[in-house]
This record gives C-alpha cells, structure tokens and sequence, in this order.
C-alpha cells in the first residue's frame, strides 16, 4: 500500500485556481503494475485493456506509457474508441476492439488498422467480405463463449464456423479468446468450468493462440494464462480478486476541494430531503464534488472522505456538485476554503468506496468524471 502517489498531495494553495478536486494519475505505479502483471503471466504475454478511456483514466496517457514499457495489444470495446486511439500509437500495436464489429463498418476497420474480435458468424462473413473487397489478408481475434451468454461463438455455432472458416482464407486469426465471468472469485466453480471449456474449444481449433485471462483470470494459475492475457482494472490499482490482499498498486488519488464550513447546532437538518439530522453541534464542510463527479448517490449517509487520518462522515443526502460531510472531530479551523480532503487515496481505497456505494471498483473509476484537475505523475 505504501507508494509515492498515497504521500503526494497536491499543493492546496493549486485548489484556489478553481477545481473543484485534482485526480492524480501515477504513471509510474501504472507501468509497475504493468510490469507485475506481464512477470505473473510470462511466458506468455500481457495486453491492456484501456476501454472507456483506460477506465476512465485517460487512454492516450495510459496506452503510450504502456507501449513505452512493452505493451503492443491493446483491448477497447468500441470501434470509436479504437479510431481515436489508432494515430497515437505506432503501427507495432495492435488494437483489439472487443465487440467486434457493427453493421457497415468493416472497410473503415480495416483501412484504420483495426482489429476486431469477431463474435459471431456474421461478423465472420462481414471481416471475409471485406477481405475480398480489399484483396488482402486482414486479422481478427476469434471470440468463443465459454459460459457467459454475453459475446462469443455459442458452442452450438462451433461447427458452422468450422465451415466458414475453410472458406475464409483471407481472415488471419491472431488469438481465440473467451472471457471468465467469475474470475474475481478465486473459489467460484465457473472457473474452472470455462477453462475445461475453452480446451474443448481449443481442441477443435488446435491451430490457434489462447486469450483468455481479464485481472482475476492472471491470478487464477498458470492454466489460465493462454497466449495472451487481458487485463484491466489490475492495471489502474483495482483489486484482481475479491476478499485478498490486492497486489496491485494504487494508481489513483482523488483530492477534493473544501467549499464552505459552518458550525449548526443540534436538531439542524442537512442536504436534501433532510435525511440527517444533527443530534449534538455539529462542525461541518461542504466539498466540491457530488453524483456528478462520480461520487454515487448511494454514499449518502454511508460513505466518508479523510483528512489528517481521520474518517469524516458524509452527512445527508450526495447532491449532484457538492457533499456535507461532518468535520467535528478535526481540530477547530482544520479545514477551511479551499482545503482538500482526501476522496481516494492512503486511507480510502476504490473498493473501501465502491463497498460504501454497494457498486465495485470499476464503476467508481470509470465514473470519476471531467471535472477534476488531472495531475499525471
Ligand atoms: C473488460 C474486459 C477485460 C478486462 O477485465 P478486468 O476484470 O478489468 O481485468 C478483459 N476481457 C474482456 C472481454 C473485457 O470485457
């Protein structure tokens, strides 16, 4: 848990410039983790999934610092995103967009360099139509589904696309891949349901590459490993498995600014719908940020941000731009305008959050939204 982004604190004289909280993005613990998660794999290879801009951190940012430390597969989830992304990285990366592709667009995909996971025989027939307009060999990824019912060649479909396949010589498979629902929970039965799975599959496509692990599937075991993994929120200091210690190091602090104070006497409503109210005089601090800055509404009355160590309440109702939270056991004139207290960051964890909103880690992070400062370090 010890790392350099935990101890950073942004400036609070920086808060007086006018944001209303500063996001600070650790590059560094990002390419360490990276690096963790390629040994945990090797000898097979790690990829990174960098959807929903890098899970809200910033896939530019995020992807160059990965192909600098030698990444070259790269997982969005929509065609859009893998546009925006393909002219900053160079031709040696690949860009994998997991849901494949959409009706129309298949020579834009394969003029832009784009790689699609295919995920069912259409799209199959559209990637073989679109190598025979354009006369060359275009590469895919092969997606089976293994037991999630989401994406995927369902088994029933496996011969078929044998058939297919003979005759789509033009299509150059890079990887099958197949993606694990329980992953997170290291003693579900699924796991290991879908890897005896994913080796019926792999016997009858005996000639192509395993992708198969997302951040659980990494510390599942070497069997889980295939080819190539994909992992993501590992990545970004999320916790791989649900209930152990994370291995991962942080990669996010989030800092928020203190709007106004005031002290209220006991029996004092606070926020919407009057939800809390005071049972004793009550010092309290509004921050800078709400629902709309990623901040559930879920938190009210539930969640806490921290100053100095010490937990700090949220009181009442989560409004959309702003939260009360109860500051009485700080010594008087701790916080004040323009003061930061801490969101995410030594004492609160993603998950600490996410368990308080009764979500998990992913949504709060790619929730974080655009209106913090964003420091990259
Ligand atoms: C999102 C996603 C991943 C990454 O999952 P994490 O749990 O964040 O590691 C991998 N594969 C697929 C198909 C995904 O949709």
């Amino acid at each position: 848990m010890d790392s350099a982004i935990l101890d950073h604190r942004p400036h609070e004289e920086s808060a007086l410039q006018g944001a209303s909280g500063y996001l600070t993005i650790d590059l560094g613990a990002l390419a360490r983790n990276y690096e963790k998660l390629s040994a945990e794999v090797a000898p097979a290879q790690a990829a990174a999934v960098v959807k929903a801009d890098a899970y809200g951190l910033g896939a530019e940012r995020v992807a160059r610092k990965l192909y600098e430390h030698g990444c070259r597969h790269f997982f969005v989830a929509q065609f859009v995103e893998a546009e925006r992304l393909r002219p900053l990285l160079s031709p040696d990366a690949a860009i994998f967009v997991l849901n494949g592709l959409q009706p129309g667009n298949e020579i834009p995909c394969a003029e832009g360099g784009i790689v699609p996971v295919i995920n069912s025989l259409e799209q199959l027939q559209q990637w073989a139509s679109a190598t025979a307009h354009l006369k060359r060999r275009l590469p895919a990824v092969l997606q089976f589904d293994t037991g999630m019912s989401r994406l995927g060649v369902p088994p029933q479909d496996r011969a078929a696309l044998s058939a297919i396949l003979k005759t789509c010589g033009m299509v150059e498979i890079l990887f099958m891949m197949s993606h694990l629902a329980s992953a997170d929970d290291a003693g579900s039965e699924q796991n290991g349901e879908q890897l005896a799975e994913m080796h019926r599959v792999a016997e009858e496509f005996p000639e192509f590459d395993i992708c198969f692990a997302n951040s659980g599937g990494v510390f599942l075991g070497n069997s889980y490993h295939g080819a190539l993994a994909r992992p993501g929120i590992a990545l970004y200091g999320g916790a791989p498995t649900a209930g152990k210690p994370n291995p991962m190091e942080p990669v996010v602090r989030l800092d928020v600014a203190v709007v106004q104070t005031r002290t209220v006497p006991a029996g004092t409503r606070v926020g919407y719908g009057a939800t809390y109210v005071t049972a004793r005089e009550t010092r309290l601090a509004t921050i800078a940020a709400g629902y709309a800055d990623g901040l559930p509404r879920s938190l009210s009355n539930r969640g806490a941000v921290y100053c100095d160590g010490v937990r700090l309440p949220m009181v009442g109702r989560v409004s959309m731009d702003s939260i009360t939270v109860d500051v009485s056991t700080l010594p008087e004139g701790r916080l004040g305008f323009g003061s930061l207290v801490e969101v995410l960051g030594p004492n609160q964890t993603l998950e600490d959050v996410a368990r308080d909103a009764g979500t998990i880690s992913y949504e709060i992070l790619t929730g974080l939204g655009h209106r913090y400062h964003r420091l990259y370090r």
